[in-house]
């Protein structure tokens, strides 16, 4: 490293040219010997000296060249990096030798490929949530900021406080599990469920109307009723949902009137679907 640093005056930003000067340096020593000898000696040929002076060019010449050459792997790793960061994750693969730059590059793509691991695991924790495995909201956000036309819902479980009250915490984690699981069945697989938070899970219905998204979502609260998912004690759970079209508003300002609807199935006697902004019940 300290003739790397030291030779760095020379070229600051070109490792090529460094290299370049230096062959060019080496290749042209022996002339400059030969030579000086020849003017010191008083003994000048003229002839010996140009043959000198040709093989040394025609050397520097090769050397140049040859060292271009040797370094075209180093500059196609210099480009594949270029294109990892690019995203482009294959761009590495294409360049690949036996000797030291060749354990150099491959070095370079197992890193980016551990990398590329962790971020992906980063993003999935980031977007899932651990306990349900559905998105979390999040994940639910990003996933559908492209959604044009549709129509979402905001699903709660009825009464939930309770499981937890009298089965304990886990009980209610696991009825959590099962119903979220119950849920991302039950619907399309185009349309996308998430864990809101708590007891909350939200869908979005791409390309759905309110009625057809709460006829989809009733036919669960049947299923619900003959003991789909049942709670810690044997009894089925129930679930109540606020369905409104997206009507060219935003995801979230979609579900808070999703969540206006849902209130009014609330206050309704739970374990019912309310739909669009004036909260009509659905079946
Ligand atoms: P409602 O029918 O009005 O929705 O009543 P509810 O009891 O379902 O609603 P409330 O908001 O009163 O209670 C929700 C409960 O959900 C309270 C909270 O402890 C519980 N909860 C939230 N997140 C979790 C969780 O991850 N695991 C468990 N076991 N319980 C949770
Ligand atoms: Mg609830
Ligand atoms: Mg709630």
């Amino acid at each position: 490293m300290r003739f790397y640093r030291a030779t760095l005056f020379l070229f600051p930003n070109s490792i090529r040219m460094r290299m370049f000067a230096v062959c060019f340096i080496g290749t042209h020593l022996p002339l400059l010997a030969f030579a000086g000898w020849q003017f010191t000696s008083g003994a000048i040929d003229w002839i010996e000296l140009s043959v000198v002076l040709g093989a040394t060019l025609a050397g520097t010449v090769f050397t140049l060249a040859a060292i271009d050459g040797l370094l075209a792997p180093v500059r196609a790793a210099t480009d594949a990096v270029a294109a990892l960061e690019r995203d482009q994750s294959s761009a590495l693969r294409g360049v690949r030798s036996g000797d030291m730059l060749g354990e150099l590059i491959a070095g370079v793509d197992r890193a980016a490929a551990a990398t590329r691991m962790r971020i992906a695991t980063l993003d999935n924790a980031a977007h899932r949530d651990p306990l349900t495995g559905l998105w979390n909201r999040r994940g639910f956000l990003a996933q559908t900021a492209t959604t044009g036309r549709g129509a979402v819902a905001l699903v709660d479980l009825d009464r939930f406080k309770m499981i937890n009250d009298l089965h304990g915490h886990d009980a209610g984690d696991a009825v959590l599990r099962d119903f979220a699981a119950f849920l991302n069945r039950g619907v399309r697989r185009s349309d996308c469920v998430a864990r809101w938070g708590g007891e909350e899970f939200a869908v979005i219905f791409p390309n759905a109307g309110e009625v057809e998204a709460a006829t989809i979502l009733h036919r669960l609260t049947r299923r619900l009723s003959t003991g789909a998912v049942d709670g810690p004690d044997g009894t089925p759970v129930s679930f109540s949902a606020g369905v409104v079209e997206l009507d060219g508003d935003s995801i979230e300002v979609a579900m808070s009137r999703a969540d206006a609807a849902l209130y009014a199935a609330k206050h309704g006697g739970r374990d019912q679907i309310r739909v669009g902004e004036a909260h009509e019940r659905m079946g």
